[in-house]
């Protein structure tokens, strides 16, 4: 199992070591991992002047797995686009055909406190969203900028989706809800959008292939509310590219801090790229405060969907939970009553709970 490790800018160096500390354990224990750096974003154009340097995208091709701490940082918001530490993900998502995003909002009983919503309302949440990430808006041809008539300056972006892309994110989407809740909802603006209305066929269509699965529709509007109203009526959401990149940042904060936030984007074969929701954190990069534990959880996720060990991505994500029980805290989740601890301290901790 060889996982390809980009550390990036910012904050991820510091995360992206708690996770190794994490894996390290699980390797001593017997697991088969091999692990090769390289550098990405920022730090690859620090060393070859592209955020994607050959190299790594050829470790990144030949990895069964990629796990990435963030990238970005205010030394490089002044460089021309192609060279900004963004592309450098967006390249790699697009290289390894990554079109599957999976944005687990999980809320820790320990840490529901911390929500901006109700304790009641999100103590145990477990929402996962399934969000298609290589099509619609964000991509669709023709986009730019004409005269109109009257001489005036319009703007214009193609929202688009095909047949076989609605398809594979639905199997992708069924087939997660089978191993969870068996609930899908599938979420559109069917009403007016064309491209929803091919959607939603299609996704019926899929359905018939899992009839263990209960599917129901959604608006994006009203999906927006029931998230906020009451999110855990809800076990798989699966969803297009710009509602879903929405929808997913909505039911992050449910969860309290971004810094507890996975990720994991798919293949076709479960191949994936495993990274926390958040970016490089320049405000914080080199103090020890930032939280490890999305980058920890990003790990679980990668032994749960690439490498199909549910029993040791459960072990980590148990350990995450003991220490929180226990009251360790980072900075960004930190009460009154609870143990702050630095970002080394908190991987320390998992590594602990893991041996326990
Ligand atoms: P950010 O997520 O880096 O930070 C937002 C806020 O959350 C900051 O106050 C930060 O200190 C805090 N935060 C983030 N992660 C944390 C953690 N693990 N523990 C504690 N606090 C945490 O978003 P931003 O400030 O908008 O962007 C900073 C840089 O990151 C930019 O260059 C941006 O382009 C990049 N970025 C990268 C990715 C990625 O690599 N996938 C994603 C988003 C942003």
């Amino acid at each position: 199992m060889k996982i390809a490790v980009l550390a990036g800018d910012g904050i991820g160096p510091e995360i992206i070591e708690q996770a190794l500390k994490v894996l390290d354990v699980l390797r001593k224990d017997g697991l088969a991992l091999e692990l090769e750096h390289a550098p990405y974003g920022g730090a690859g154009y620090d060393a070859y002047g592209d955020p994607l340097p050959e190299g790594t995208l050829k470790l990144a091709q030949e990895a069964d797995a990629v796990l990435c701490g963030a990238v970005g940082g205010p030394q490089y918001d002044k460089l021309p686009r192609a060279q900004r530490p963004e592309q450098g993900l967006l390249r790699i998502r697009k290289a390894l055909g990554l079109f599957a995003n999976l944005r687990p909002a999980l809320a820790f009983e320990e840490l529901a406190g911390a929500s901006s919503l109700k304790t009641e309302l999100v103590a145990g949440l477990d929402v996962l969203i399934v969000r298609e990430l290589t099509g619609d808006i964000y991509f669709g041809e023709p986009r730019g900028r004409r005269n109109n008539a009257e001489g005036e300056c319009v703007a214009y972006d193609t929202m688009l989706y095909s047949e076989s892309e609605i398809r594979r994110i639905a199997e992708v989407a069924f087939g997660l809800a089978l191993k969870r809740g068996k609930k899908l909802t599938s979420v559109d603006k069917e009403n007016v959008l064309e491209t929803s209305r091919l959607w939603r066929e299609v996704v019926k269509e899929t359905a018939k292939r899992y009839p263990q699965v209960e599917l129901s529709h959604m608006y994006v509007d009203n999906a927006a509310m029931q998230l906020a109203r009451a999110p855990k009526q809800f076990d798989v959401i699966v969803t297009g590219n710009m509602f879903g990149d929405i929808l997913s940042d909505e039911a992050s904060m449910l969860t309290g801090s971004i810094g507890m936030l996975p990720s994991a984007s798919l293949d076709s074969n479960n191949k994936g790229l495993y990274e926390p929701a958040h970016g490089s954190a320049p405000d914080i990069a080199g103090k020890d405060i930032a939280n490890p534990l999305a980058t920890i959880l990003s790990a679980a996720m990668m032994l749960r969907y690439t490498f199909e060990m549910e029993q040791e991505a459960a072990r980590v994500e148990a350990a995450v939970k003991r220490v929180l029980a226990q009251g360790c805290r980072t900075a960004d989740i930190y009460e009154a009553g609870t143990r702050k601890v630095g970002t080394a301290e908190m991987g320390d901790a998992v590594v602990a709970a893991l041996r326990a």
